[in-house]
């Protein structure tokens, strides 16, 4: 493909020079696993985040499912959360033995939809999950005030939110808890896995930093049970390096953005819109339309990539016929799974590139 969703050699060609110098720095200090390069990551992200802590793990995945845990969501708990989002978002709650539940979203936002998850709530609802899907901030004033009236917790996907925030506060500092990955081509990412919980809540921080290791306190007794999902030493060197870079990446790709919708409006397919007093980290540019599958050979015939996020909703997989839910229970998920796009969208992208794949949709739909 000449225009690719991602580059990630060319991001990594242009900060090669203190990326090899961070990983030659714990190559020869020797240390590998929780020291001073995840300690250093830890409280530089917390920082940045505008959170009192940070705790890395080993995946996003990870991140969800520690922080729901040391939340205090267990079996026989419901969790509120959306479809339209990767499978790990719902995996991550199954995991800690509590019910999924599917609220349906806004298909403006493509977030979870208020009024659909105040619909949802049970005597046994526990905590509400949104997902700032493709970096647009969820509707955490709504949220958030629904919780409070409820009694519920709130934990926020960030997987794809770093450095998103609504009414000038992160996503991540909206709930008890944010859960972060630094899969390789999110916003902020490591070269391989990494994830972490944000949070200002200290009870919660140290649940997350016992159940990352074997549940072990400082002198290495387990006063409760958990695994391994630490975040370690290399890709903690690496992500202090990324962090120092991820504004300006960030900022360019909502120059970027701005360029696809000035390029794009008027054109037939529906264009992603920043919510009011929210600043979207455009992890995707996401547009809707209509008969897409044409679209995306269109574009591929002039070696123009594109991406589905996602091409089927959680409940429609067949690993999730269990949750109990059926074609036509969640309509707008469902009605926003057969329209979405993702266009090619990273840092490294040239205006011009951008200016080929809107001539390209122009000459396709009008
Ligand atoms: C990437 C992603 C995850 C999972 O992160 P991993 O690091 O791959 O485990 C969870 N939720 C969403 C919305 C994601 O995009």
């Amino acid at each position: 493909m000449r225009i690719p969703v991602v580059d990630l050699k060319a991001q990594y060609r242009r900060i090669r020079v203190e990326v090899d110098a961070a990983i030659s720095t714990v190559l020869e200090s020797g240390n590998f696993i929780l020291r001073e390069q995840v300690c250093s990551f830890e409280q530089a992200f917390a920082a940045w985040c505008g959170a009192d802590d940070a705790v890395g793990t080993s995946t996003g995945t990870a991140a969800l499912r520690l922080a729901l845990l040391a939340c205090g969501v267990k079996a026989g708990d419901e969790v509120i959360t959306v479809a339209h989002t990767s499978v790990a978002t719902v995996t991550a709650v199954e995991q800690c033995g509590a019910r999924v539940v599917l609220a349906d979203i806004d298909p403006v936002r493509m977030t979870m939809d208020p009024i659909s998850a105040h619909k949802r709530i049970t005597k046994r609802t526990r905590a509400i999950l949104p997902v700032h899907l493709y970096g647009c901030p969820a509707d955490m004033v709504s949220l958030t005030r629904l919780a409070e009236e409820r009694g519920l917790m709130v934990v926020e996907d960030c997987a794809q939110g770093h450095g998103a925030s609504l009414n000038n506060r992160r996503v991540g500092t909206w709930g008890r808890a944010g859960a972060f990955s630094f899969y390789p081509t999110k916003n902020l990412a490591a070269y391989g896995d990494g994830g972490a919980v944000v949070t200002s809540d200290p009870q919660v921080a140290q649940g997350v930093r016992l159940l990352r290791q074997y549940g072990w306190d400082e002198e290495r007794t387990s006063g409760v049970k958990g695994g391994n999902d630490r975040l370690d030493e290399m890709q903690a060197a690496i992500l202090r390096v990324k962090l120092r870079h991820v504004d300006a990446w960030n900022a360019r790709r909502r120059e970027l953005a701005g360029l696809y919708t000035r390029l794009l409006t008027g054109s037939r397919p529906v264009l992603p819109k920043e919510p009011e007093g929210g600043v979207h980290a455009w992890h995707q540019y996401v547009v809707r339309c209509k008969g897409r599958e044409g679209l995306r050979a269109h574009l591929a015939e002039q070696g123009i990539q594109t991406l589905v996020h996602y091409p089927v909703p959680v409940h429609l997989h067949p690993a999730y016929a269990d949750l109990g839910y059926k074609k036509g229970d969640l309509p707008e998920t469902e009605r926003v799974a057969q329209e979405v796009l993702s266009l090619p969208l990273h840092p490294e992208m040239s205006d011009e590139q951008v200016q080929e794949v809107c001539a390209a949709i122009w000459s396709l739909t009008g």
